[in-house]
């Protein structure tokens, strides 16, 4: 199966299921959240009519009347007087402007004689360096969409309309399960064969990065039983995240307990690293079976799991944004599957990383991001190819 059509299948099924549930929480504790309601604005930003720079208000009609004396400053913060005819106003960045003034000269183009008047040394247009009340946005005007992630700079768009608690979308809630027999426990010194668990230590940090909430049922062996056991009876979950255990050799033990439920939605994507991917129900609730392998997981992770997760929460755009990128290698043998090469990028080229095997994470803390060549797709040094970044992904 087909990356987009994967994502395509479990993006139907997040949108049918969104998460309705809302909580208010204080604008300080917003960072990451999903907006639940469309916001609009309260007021009118500016609130009024300000000077966009230090200089001097005055009516464009009393130009001609120049020199004009000085009838008050007004710094920021301040409430000014009308401004009477045939006078200017000492006005700083920010600050109200007088009534009847309607225009701004800046300080540095005005001459200021001995008694003190002002007489502006350059042209000025009517309405010069004032920023007009409501220029930004009218009060009652959209602000921000349901589905907005909260991320600073929209923290910014709410605190500048005063708003100070914010309507958003519940945490979603993951179960984060590790599987496999060849896993220690934490803190454990390795035997033979074994290996300490990375995955869940990544999956966890990403989850909580998308504003979820980890449900942590730990590291649990290849057998059908225990699994069952862990697995069965989680309630109260949006989903269950597992990793390993769905390749052939592991006796695709979570393919095995979704068959058992009656309902494996995928299996075996076109994608590397990550083929082996299941989708499915454990009474009732949706599971992610994420491959073993710690650049398999991240990857399916990055594509599949975070798309499905913004979609439940009600975010539009929920695939990683793809950005082109100069290619600073060749590609010259055609893969059968979708693939995701780990890149830095130097000077505004692609720079494969030397190791790119889905068992090193090593390699992916060194990239800058992925570089996605489409199956059976080959290309020379020069071409455009998407590039997604791990800036942002992670947050
Ligand atoms: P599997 O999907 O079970 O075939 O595992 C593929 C590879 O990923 C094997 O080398 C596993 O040892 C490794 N692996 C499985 N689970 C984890 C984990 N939680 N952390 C790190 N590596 C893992
Ligand atoms: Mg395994």
């Amino acid at each position: 199966m087909a990356v987009d059509e994967a994502l395509r299948q479990l993006l139907l099924l997040a949108r049918a299921a969104p998460l309705t549930a809302c909580e208010q929480v204080a604008l300080r504790q917003a960072d990451g959240r999903v907006l639940a309601e469309d916001l609009r604005a309260a007021i009118d930003l500016p609130p009024w009519d300000n000077s966009a720079m230090d200089g001097y208000a005055l009516r464009f009609d009393d130009l001609q009347a120049q020199p004009l004396p000085v009838t008050q400053t007004v710094f920021a913060g301040e409430a000014p007087g009308p401004l009477q005819a045939g006078t200017c106003a000492r006005v700083f960045t920010g600050a109200p402007v007088p009534a009847g003034a309607d225009c701004v000269q800046l300080q540095e183009n005005c001459e200021v004689d001995a008694q003190g008047r002002v007489s502006s040394l350059t042209p000025l247009r009517r309405g010069a360096n004032i920023r007009l009340q409501g220029n930004e946005i009218r009060a009652g005007a959209p602000l921000l969409a349901a589905g907005t992630v909260l991320k600073p700079i929209a923290l910014g768009v709410l605190a500048s309309q005063g708003i100070t608690q914010v309507p958003v979308v519940r945490r979603p809630r993951v179960a984060l399960l590790s599987s496999g027999d060849e896993l220690a426990g934490e803190g454990a010194t390795l035997g033979l064969g074994q290996i300490h668990d990375s995955n869940r230590v990544v999956l966890r940090a990403l989850l909580e990065r998308l504003g979820c909430e980890v449900i942590d049922l730990g590291c649990v062996p290849d057998e059908p039983a225990l699994l069952r056991a862990a697995l069965v009876g989680v309630q109260g979950v949006e989903l269950i995240i597992t990793s390993a255990g769905v390749s052939v050799g592991d006796a695709d033990c979570i393919g095995a307990l979704l068959r058992e439920s009656g309902d494996v939605q995928l299996w075996k994507l076109a994608i590397k690293p990550g083929k082996p991917l299941t989708f499915g129900h454990v009474g009732g609730v949706p599971l992610l079976g994420l491959p073993g392998n710690p650049g398999s997981a991240l990857v399916t992770f990055l594509l599949l799991a975070r798309p499905y997760l913004l979609a439940r929460m009600g975010v539009e755009r929920v695939e990683p944004m793809r950005v082109p990128v100069v290619a600073g290698f060749a590609w010259p043998k055609a893969g059968k599957r979708q693939e995701y090469l780990r890149v830095r990028l130097d000077g505004g080229r692609a720079r494969l990383l030397e190791n790119q095997s889905s068992a090193t994470l090593l390699s992916a803390v060194q990239a800058h991001g992925l570089l996605e060549v489409p199956a059976g797709e080959t290309f020379e040094a020069g071409d455009v190819l998407d590039f997604i970044s791990f800036d942002g992904l992670v947050g």
